[in-house]
């Protein structure tokens, strides 16, 4: 599939939908590491490997005298995107966050397992932007909470749900909701607000003291999603890191898989021709290709023609290149814990 920009020319652009958002985070920029992978000069069979860190040498032609046409990695450290809250998190909520707030969100309930990195992402950043995070975590509170569950405890009112309430996750987030929501507050779910052009006469909402209350499913796998993911290949696409001629191929690790249709959806409306290979943690192939599919159509409701502009409209074929993930399934997990989703390659 090849990206036709010249079909997108007379219609919307993904640029002015990107540049027309209003955002939670300052700025799309992540810290990019590379490894470069050196002939060895020991007699000893072996590669031995560079480390630069390109984003602080972006002055002198992206860092790329330091081992020119030798294979190289480089790694997006969205880990380091914010000090408690991080990694492809705070891209998904980088849209949405923003969005709801100004559909007069009071407060937000999701939900997630005990460590989870969504959930801790929801309570910091609803903290930070004066929206109240209300957060259930699967099973039951920890002796000594530490890591992602420790701060959802810190910013967020957390409430245990046993393994069987949560089984039946939509039932127990609306429940949840209405309890906070009262009497007199309203109960609504992000994604069916997201197309609505309601507007928020702030005066009402904070004159009444009733709650808007917002629910965001768990993992933030909305459309709206999609978009902070795109801003990051955006953001990505002009580091000149990258030769004209260069494949980059872009690997991810999948939970949801939302991240990884952000990217591929961001690179084909942004007309790159980057690769996007998702590794599988969580779910069934079929499954992955569902939320895909899911997620395209969504997008293309939403904000019609940007990406049927770039491909045309007869375009079935997948975007994400969806593989099992090779054994050991440590190395993903390890990153995956440390808050590091991607690597891009580049192959030359
Ligand atoms: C949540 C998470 C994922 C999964 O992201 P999806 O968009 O749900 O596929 C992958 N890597 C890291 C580090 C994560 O925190």
């Amino acid at each position: 599939m090849r990206p036709t920009p010249a079909l997108a020319a007379g219609g919307r652009t993904v640029a002015n939908l990107l540049s027309a958002t209003e955002w939670m985070l300052p700025s799309p920029a992540s810290q990019v590491h590379t490894i470069s992978v050196l002939p060895s000069q020991s007699p000893t069979p072996g590669h031995e490997f560079a480390f630069s860190n390109l984003t602080t040498s972006l002055g002198n032609g992206g860092g790329k005298g330091l081992a020119a046409g030798s294979p190289r990695f480089h790694v997006v450290r969205d880990d380091l995107l914010h000090p408690l809250a991080n990694g492809n998190k705070p891209r998904k909520l980088d849209a949405l966050l923003p969005l709801l707030r100004c559909r007069g969100a009071t407060d937000i309930v999701t939900c997630g397992g005990c460590q989870s990195a969504h959930a801790a992402a929801v309570a910091v950043h609803c903290a930070e932007w004066g929206i109240r995070p209300h957060i259930l975590l699967r099973g039951e509170q920890l002796d000594i909470p530490t890591g992602y569950n420790l701060i959802s405890l810190m910013f967020g009112n957390v409430t245990y749900a046993s393994r069987s309430v949560y089984a039946q996750r939509d039932e127990m987030l609306y429940e949840h909701a209405t309890k906070i929501a009262g009497s007199n507050g309203t109960v609504m779910w992000a994604d069916d607000i997201i197309g609505e052009d309601l507007v928020v006469d702030e005066d009402t909402t904070d004159g009444n003291g009733s709650r808007r209350v917002m629910i965001v499913k768990e993992g933030a796998g909305s459309v709206q999603a999609l978009l902070g993911v795109m801003r990051l290949v955006e953001y990505l696409s002009g580091l000149t890191l990258f030769g004209q001629d260069e494949k980059v191929h872009i690997v991810v690790d999948s939970g949801t898989g939302t991240t990884a249709v952000g990217l591929a959806l961001g690179a084909v409306c942004l007309g790159l021709q980057w690769r996007v290979t998702a590794v599988m943690l969580a779910d069934t192939l079929e499954r992955y290709r569902q939320q895909e599919k899911s997620l395209v159509s969504d997008f293309e409701k939403l904000y019609p023609g940007i990406f049927h502009g770039m491909v045309g409209n007869d375009t079935h074929c997948s975007l994400v290149q969806w593989v099992e993930r090779f054994s050991p399934r440590r190395i993903f997990r390890t990153l995956q814990f440390a808050g590091i989703h991607l690597l891009l390659a580049v192959v030359s």
